[in-house]
């Protein structure tokens, strides 16, 4: 019965809806956590949202045991089809609660009601039906003849794309068998948790999915504990930096999904208007707190003045607001830290002799918003060009050669995303071959496909997610056991 609005006036029932307490998952029941309670933040508003009930370590043992259980039993009795079928089913929920996921979704992170309508939630439900296709076709990877699961994942994830992570970090691991631990982030933890209620909805034997929310110190123990056989993690560089070190010589397995600082590269022959269209989804899509945003803007010299009027014009444009109001285009910054992160850095690129311009939207005189900035005449050594700044602040950069614009798009500790725009299809394969980055676009930017593989090289992680290579990183892959009377070589 709630009308999930896209707009719910502030006294509406579906705020009230939202305002419950929430609590962990574990072996199927929703249980009282041990753990402090934390308060979520609305950001478009800057006012408490829900309360949250935490993990101890206790309830983290009671969860891996839980998961361990599953594995060992129900789990792997299942054909691939059977566990197809649940994955089928948790689709198929995320689909028909999707109104109040997007509701939910913009309040707790302050994401625009445009962007989890319209791709969080729809994506993520993707994301389910594409890994419930693979389930019974394992044997076709071609990973031998029969690629084993890995056994209980331990997951954390960020709280950028809350829902959408989520599924990321489930899908596969369920579709190729394994039962799952995962930890969301502490200002973003409401929508895994309804998708926790979807998940029982689906009737998944207790124990294959668990949620655990908790702070860091949750997510440490989670990876370190000693009955979780995989680990993926989504977040910081340097947290992402701590785990590998403290998992090192476990053997257990792990991929990283990590920062990045992408090149979105202009070259003067592109369609500029189209290249617009694509700069700003770059850079002001989710507010730019995005791993892979085009963050750096480099343009060719020639075409550097006209672009810049252009894309000036359009981001004017852009109505900065009210999450839930079905026309803004750029919502709120997730916490006041990130804000005050974003900030900082934009002061130290206008410090360092950055050219500042910021769109004339005003902005709610209530919640954590930044205006759609556009720092120019950047340099490779300023801060603004070099580290990730996670807001809508684009950092502008001229070339004039290809070889040019190739070594300063790879100068960078980064290597998660870069977008080629160019009318010329042999320069954009040519440079695809030798950019840095796990994922190129061409004449486009931040598209996503759940059979298209995601992920960074150096220190924007390693491991894939999405795709063949996303179900290999949740399978035995290279070290499947000979099979009697098959020799290796
Ligand atoms: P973060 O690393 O602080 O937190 C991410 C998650 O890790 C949270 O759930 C947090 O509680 C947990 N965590 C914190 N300390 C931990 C520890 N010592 N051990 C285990 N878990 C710990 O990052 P954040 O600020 O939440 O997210 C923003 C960052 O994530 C950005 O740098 C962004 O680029 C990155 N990110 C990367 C991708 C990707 O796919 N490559 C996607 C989204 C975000």
């Amino acid at each position: 019965g709630i009308d999930w609005e896209y707009a719910p006036a502030p006294e509406s029932e579906a705020i009230a809806r939202v305002k419950k307490r929430y609590l962990p998952f574990i072996d199927g029941k929703f249980i009282e956590g041990g753990g402090d309670d934390l308060i979520t933040v609305n950001p478009g508003r800057a006012v408490d949202l829900a309360t949250v009930s935490t993990v101890n370590r206790a309830d983290l043992d009671t969860a891996v045991a839980a998961a361990r259980r599953a594995y060992d039993g129900p789990w792997s009795a299942l054909s691939g089809a059977e566990r197809g079928k649940y994955l089928f089913r948790i689709a198929r929920g995320i689909a028909e609660r999707a109104r109040e996921l997007a509701v939910l979704e913009s309040l707790d992170n302050g994401k625009p009601i445009k962007e989890t309508r319209d791709f969080d939630v729809p994506t993520a439900a993707q994301h389910f039906f594409y890994h419930a296709g693979w389930a019974d076709k394992l044997p076709y990877l071609g990973h031998g003849p029969a690629p084993r699961p890995l056994g209980v994942a331990g997951q954390v994830i960020p709280w950028n794309f809350p829902l959408l992570m989520a599924a990321w970090k489930i899908a596969p691991a369920l579709a190729a068998g394994n039962t799952v631990v995962i930890k969301p982030a502490e200002t973003t933890p409401l929508s895994i948790l309804v998708l926790a209620e979807i998940i029982a909805d689906a009737d998944l034997p207790p124990g294959v999915v668990n949620v655990v929310p908790g702070a860091g110190d949750i997510g440490a123990e989670l990876v370190n504990h000693s009955g979780i056989d995989k680990v993926a993690f989504t977040g910081s560089t340097a947290v992402g930096k701590q785990i590998q070190q403290s998992l090192a010589g476990t053997g257990r397995k792990l991929t990283l999904e990590l920062g990045g600082k992408g090149a979105n590269i202009v070259f003067a022959d592109a369609a500029l208007d189209q290249a617009v269209e694509g700069i700003v989804n770059g850079i002001f899509f989710n507010a730019g707190q995005v791993c892979c945003a085009g963050s750096r803007l480099l343009v060719q010299e020639s075409v550097a003045e006209e672009l810049m009027v252009r894309l000036q014009e359009r981001a004017e444009t852009l109505r900065v607001g009210d999450p839930l109001d079905k026309n803004t285009d750029v919502g709120a910054i997730n916490s006041s830290a990130q804000l005050s992160k974003i900030t900082e850095l934009t002061e130290a690129g206008i410090a360092e002799g950055a050219q500042v311009w910021r769109s004339s939207c005003p902005l709610p005189d209530r919640g954590w918003f930044v205006s759609p900035t556009i720092l120019t005449e950047a340099t490779a050594s300023m801060r603004i060009s070099r580290e990730e700044i996670f807001g809508p602040v684009l950092s502008v950069i001229t070339f004039r050669t290809p070889d040019e614009a190739l070594a300063k798009a790879n100068n960078s500790p980064y290597g998660l995303s870069a977008g080629v725009w160019t009318e010329k299809g042999s320069r954009a394969m040519a440079m695809a071959a030798r950019l840095q980055a796990g994922v190129i676009w061409d004449n486009t930017f931040n598209r996503f496909d759940p059979a298209a593989a995601f992920g960074g090289y150096q220190e924007s992680g390693f491991g894939r997610e999405g795709g063949p290579s996303g179900l290999a990183a949740y399978l035995a892959t290279d070290d499947e056991p000979i099979l009697a009377g098959e020799t290796k070589e």
